[in-house]
């Protein structure tokens, strides 16, 4: 078969990506009437990352009660089915072959749909060990946390002896994961001074699993000829030192799925690095909206749900033929800050849902100065109430917004 012999179709909405935020969005749009919402995803089973995270913690913000990942996943699909959106599983989009037809490959071969518009939902991975340019040998063992859930998912041997690399949330799941395969942990590992979870959750992994955790510190190299043997760690005053272990877990350092937007010519955040959005989702290619973990690396599921949900009422508006303006203005983070989203701005145009911007920071800063200014004037000034860690939210009102100039330049946040 040729590209000329795909079968073409066209449909109202393509949702891309199954998660929490293309379920949900694909649930609002069916349920509000939307003749045929289609929903593809690459995996064999729709639901997303929590379909492989068999631990409690998902669906607090937008369910309003706390489950297991597959439950939450379950949850979900099915909320997407009885509203009558059609799903459709180990469907992979490909690329574009024109503004909002997509060409995907699947089961039945190639097809190419065209939709009055498209949301990209496609989510974040972490960077694996390739891609942090860890020196040492290649030896089995290595993953990510994603990798590590997948593995004891399909009951493979996932060693003895581990190093986990973060201590973030995540970090912490794979910890819980690997102490359930059997697998004691050496000892978690961050860069940074202290570890950026709930300060309840590291207690309770440390008096529960008594694993300690090693600050200012980065792997240096990984050894071992088949499996991994040991991890030696760098410290910030240059010492080093070597942890035997048969396998390590590079947690976090997320990276969103963002190569299906880059095909399409959509602009991404510098900070993100997922498409550039304003308030309503919106990209800067007519009619294709993005949502979910592809705006803010990460997010709890919950939240990527949320954005599904709040995207509805945008992505019914385009349908309703409201014209196609995304907000002109950028929105941009200076150093020590490392992203904010949405990072587009209609000073006229509607707040961010729930009212706020969501920050992130590279250092730990101790209840920052948040300043927001355009050419040189300020439209808003305020101290945070906490610290911001790095790989946490915090947030920033967005209440100033109708002080910015829609025809002056980027909307500059700084931290003091
Ligand atoms: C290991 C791990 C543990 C976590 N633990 C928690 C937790 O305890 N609690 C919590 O709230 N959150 C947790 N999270 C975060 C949570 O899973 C994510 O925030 C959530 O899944 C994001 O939803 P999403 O819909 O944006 O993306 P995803 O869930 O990542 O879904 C994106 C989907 O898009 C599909 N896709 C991508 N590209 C294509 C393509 N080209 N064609 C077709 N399909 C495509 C993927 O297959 C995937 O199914 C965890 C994340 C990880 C990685």
């Amino acid at each position: 078969m040729t590209p000329t012999d795909r079968i073409h179709r066209s449909v109202d909405v393509l949702v891309i990506g199954a998660g929490p935020a293309g379920l949900a969005v694909a649930a609002r749009l069916a349920a509000a009437g939307v003749g045929r919402v289609e929903v593809l995803d690459r995996e064999q089973r729709a639901g997303g990352i929590p379909r492989h995270c068999d631990h409690t913690g998902f669906g607090l913000r937008d369910l309003r009660r706390v489950m297991t990942g597959p439950d939450y996943a379950r949850h979900h699909i099915a909320a997407a089915i009885r509203a009558g959106a059609v799903l459709r599983t180990g469907v992979t989009a490909t690329g574009w072959a024109a503004p909002r037809t997509v060409d995907i490959t699947g089961p039945t071969g190639l097809e190419r749909i065209t939709a009055t518009a498209v949301v990209l939902a496609t989510g974040a991975r972490e960077r694996p060990r390739s891609a942090r340019l860890v020196p040492g040998t290649r030896p089995a063992g290595v993953y990510t946390t994603g990798q590590l859930q997948q593995a004891v998912l399909h009951h493979q041997s996932v060693g003895r002896r581990a190093v986990i690399v973060g201590a973030e949330r995540v970090s912490y799941s794979a910890v819980a994961t690997l102490r359930r395969a059997g697998a004691e942990v050496a000892a978690m590992v961050t860069d940074q001074p202290r570890h950026q979870t709930h300060p309840a959750r590291h207690l309770g992994t440390r008096l529960r699993h008594g694993v300690p955790l090693i600050t200012d510190a980065t792997v240096a190299e990984l050894t071992g000829r088949e499996r991994l043997e040991s991890v030696r760690l760098r410290h910030r005053d240059g010492r080093t030192a070597a942890i035997g272990c048969d396998t390590v877990v590079f947690t976090g350092d997320w990276i969103p799925e963002h190569e299906l937007a880059r095909s399409a010519g959509i602009a991404l955040d510098p900070g993100t690095r997922g498409p550039a959005t304003d308030a309503e989702f919106r990209t800067g290619e007519p009619g294709v909206f993005a949502v979910g973990n592809l705006l803010h690396p990460v997010e709890t599921a919950d939240v990527a749900a949320l954005d599904g949900r709040f995207a509805a009422g945008p992505v019914l508006r385009h349908l309703a033929g409201v014209p196609w303006t995304p907000g002109p203005l950028p929105v941009r983070v200076e150093a020590p800050l490392l992203w904010i989203s949405p990072n587009r701005l209609t000073p006229d145009g509607p707040r961010p849902p729930r009212g706020r911007f969501t920050l992130r920071t590279t250092r730990f800063l101790t209840r920052p100065v948040l300043t927001v200014s355009q050419d040189g004037r300020t439209l808003h000034r305020g101290r945070l109430a906490s610290t911001a860690a790095p790989n946490r939210p915090f947030h920033l009102p967005a209440d100033w917004i109708a002080g910015a100039d829609a025809h002056g330049g980027p909307v500059r946040i700084t931290a003091d």
